[in-house]
């Protein structure tokens, strides 16, 4: 995952190795290639300025003890700065509610029906019951997927054929899951091509009627800055909770994961790491940091 920016940052820190301290001129270079190998990663522009800017404050802030040679301190202080860019705290997921309920958002293909399914896989390993509902009123086929992924978990799917009110059929899944005890309602909305008015409007509305616990917009890493555009975008007219980044496994560069945090100020929850329906991990940007620096 990332390899050509593992490789660009060993690079750039691995001018400073062979130094015996780190001082204005050598840090100034380093800091220059990590600048640009973020950029070849399609990290957003501010984002990878912002981010050299305090690796290079706090680099030489930082006093060099005996044990530890510039190389290292440098390393350090890149991995506490890229993990601080996709956000330090623990992402969790808001259960609140009988039943919680969580609103799926995105565009068409970024993976909502498969994440939808995932979750519900998840929470149902935590001993959760729950409910998928299909909305997407304009693609029957989308309903159809949710079914034939809910039978592979063993999750009960609620949807109406040839219905064409999303707000009914979530209020009517919502009602379905408070009389089967359900704990966890999840709904698969409608995605389109672009972030259109109606679309915006649709789910808009859903949210208003049906006060998820939790909203998360699902947007693929695959499409980098537009993944983050797109997320901007939606933020700008819908609230959202959280980021599921999907096909992170297909993402070879990794600007999505390493800008939308900081452009969008929402945290990525969820990651998708492949098509299986166990292909599903929490984000732990410690964890994504210490990867990238290998
Ligand atoms: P939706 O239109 O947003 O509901 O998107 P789908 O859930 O139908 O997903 C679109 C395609 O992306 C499908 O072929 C999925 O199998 C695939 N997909 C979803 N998530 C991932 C992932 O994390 N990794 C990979 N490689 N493919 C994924």
């Amino acid at each position: 995952m990332f390899e050509n920016l593992s490789n660009n940052l060993a690079k750039a820190i691995k001018t400073l190795k062979g130094q015996g301290k780190i001082t204005e001129i050598n840090v100034a270079a380093t800091v220059k290639e990590i600048r640009r190998a973020l950029i070849q990663a399609d990290v957003n522009y501010k984002v990878a300025k912002q981010i050299t800017d305090d690796i290079k404050t706090n680099a030489l802030g930082k006093d060099v003890l005996a044990a530890v040679s510039p190389g290292q301190l440098f390393t350090k202080v890149v991995s506490d700065e890229l993990t601080k860019l996709m956000g330090s705290e623990k992402a969790s997921i808001n259960l609140n509610g009988k039943p919680a309920i969580i609103l799926m958002a995105g565009l068409q293909g970024s993976g909502k029906t498969t994440f939808s399914a995932k979750l519900a896989n998840y929470l149902k390993r935590q001993n959760k019951s729950v409910l998928l509902v299909a909305c997407d009123i304009y693609r029957p086929a989308a309903a159809e997927q949710l079914h034939v992924l809910g039978q592979q978990i063993d999750v009960e799917v609620f949807s109406k054929v040839d219905h064409k009110d999303a707000i009914q059929i979530a209020q009517e899944g919502i009602e379905y899951a408070k009389n089967t005890h359900k704990q966890v309602v999840i709904i698969d909305t409608a995605g389109r091509q672009t972030v259109d008015v109606g679309m915006m409007q649709e789910i808009k509305k859903l949210q208003d009627t049906v006060k998820p616990a939790e909203t998360l917009f699902v947007v693929d890493a695959m499409v980098g800055q537009d993944a983050v555009t797109t997320a901007q975008g939606f933020y700008e007219q819908l609230h959202f909770d959280g980021i599921v980044l999907t096909k992170l496994d297909g993402d070879t560069r990794g600007g999505a994961a390493l800008s939308i945090r900081a452009v969008v100020s929402k945290p990525i929850k969820f990651i998708g790491t492949g098509e299986k329906l166990t292909d599903l991990d929490l984000f732990y940007p410690d964890r994504m940091a210490q990867r990238i620096l290998g």
